[in-house]
């Protein structure tokens, strides 16, 4: 039968019935182990059960009222954000990119307050991914999204990813924020050096610009930090989260100090489904694992070990890995054979990574994924490494033969 699903997927021929922890089953009853997470959402593995119990009895209580009522689930999740981060306030969305460009619009919201509407442009980075709006395209300006979707949103200036100079050479008049993923998941696994987003600060604070982190892969405790602007070390003034926050359901957020939210006033933003107590419930019990004493220590010493099993892997299979690279749990494979067919290589293993830009494959294990099954999927990894280079002598044998 044709599908009925609008054709934007080249889909793997690969269906899961269930899941558990960093376990998958497929319909056809075999085991994956998932070091992708369904991109980073997953962060506590599949039907982890506290977020099973917080979804369930939710779900028999209320599941929505609307934003013109209080909702005290969404008072409790956004107070517990702003106390364990850099924000005064939140704004809670459903998804990454309806977070950037919430981001993006609070930016411009604060140079219109401070007088400025003019420096309504941002300076973003290139091979960020920011979401599939038409600002947030924008705001990334890969020309292959863009195409065809008529004129791209005004006021994005891209400047290479790391380069201070080129940042300080693109601010004029009309700039008012910059807005960076911290490290890009989708670009490729590429994490900015710390004299970069340190720099970045600097630059900000020196000519009146907002700080943007978009942090909607990076985040909620990838990098052994709750966001990765506490591993480089300085604060952004407004950043986007989503993906890992609601373990799986849908949620994103808005985390703001109050000076750059001082635009925002009654009537500013909206939105129908935002801080339903379904998805608070959610955040709430993904916030009660993350923030755990222990845990994010857990997942730095995890990510240590992942990353060391990786480095021993290229260190044995020159021929097929280039590059090792990422932080903590959020970490990149970049190899000499197509991306796509080594991850091909990886499910014929029963291993789900996930190709992303530079031809690098992203290993997202979940956070709570173990020691055990970081080895696991190392040798699967391996297996698959070893296909191409099995692949790579039989073709010299042909050669040979042939010559
Ligand atoms: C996935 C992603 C987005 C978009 O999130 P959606 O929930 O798909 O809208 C935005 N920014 C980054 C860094 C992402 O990885």
């Amino acid at each position: 039968m044709t599908s009925a699903i609008l054709p934007t997927y080249a889909r793997y021929p690969l269906a899961f019935e269930h899941g558990e922890g960093a376990w998958l089953t497929s319909t056809t009853g075999e085991k994956y182990l998932d070091f992708g997470s369904s991109i980073a959402v997953t962060s506590l593995g599949h039907t982890h059960p506290h977020l099973v119990q917080a979804l369930t009895q939710q779900a028999q209580k209320l599941w929505i009222t609307s934003n013109l009522f209080e909702i005290p689930e969404a008072e409790t999740l956004a107070r517990r954000l702003a106390d364990a981060t850099f924000a005064d306030l939140v704004f809670f969305s459903n998804s990454g990119a309806e977070s950037v460009e919430l981001a993006i619009k609070m930016a411009r919201k604060w140079n219109t307050a401070n007088g400025q509407p003019e420096r309504f442009r941002m300076i973003t980075f290139q091979g960020a991914f920011h979401g599939r709006t038409l600002a947030t395209l924008a705001a990334a300006g890969n020309p292959k999204y863009l195409d065809g979707f008529g004129p791209a949103v005004e006021g994005f200036d891209q400047v290479p990813f790391g380069d201070l100079a080129a940042v300080k050479a693109a601010i004029g008049p009309q700039t008012g924020a910059i807005l960076v993923e911290p490290i890009q998941g989708e670009g490729g696994v590429r994490a900015g050096a710390r004299e970069f987003i340190r720099g970045l600060r600097e630059i900000c604070d020196e000519s009146k610009l907002l700080l943007c982190f978009d942090e909607v892969q990076c985040g909620m405790g990838r990098t052994g930090k709750l966001y990765a602007y506490d591993y480089y070390g300085v604060a952004p003034d407004i950043l986007a989260s989503a993906k890992g926050i609601g373990g799986g359901f849908p949620l994103g957020a808005v985390l703001a100090t109050a000076e750059a939210a001082k635009g925002m006033g009654i009537g500013s933003h909206g939105t129908t489904y935002g801080g339903n107590p379904l998805a608070m419930a959610c955040g709430n019990a993904v916030l009660d694992v993350l923030l755990a004493p222990g845990f994010l220590e857990e997942v730095s010493r995890k990510g240590l070990l992942l990353r060391q099993c990786l480095a021993g892997l290229a260190a044995s299979h020159p021929e097929v890995i280039e590059e090792i690279r990422g932080e903590g749990l959020i970490q990149g494979i970049r190899v000499r054979v197509p991306n796509g067919d080594f991850a091909a290589a990886a499910r014929a293993e029963k291993l789900i990574v996930i190709p992303a830009g530079e031809n690098v494959l992203r290993i997202l294990p979940p956070l709570i994924v173990s020691d055990e099954e970081i080895r696991e999927g190392v040798s699967r990894l391996e297996a698959a490494c070893r296909h191409f280079e099995m692949a790579a002598a039989s073709q010299l044998k042909e050669h040979g033969a042939g010559g």
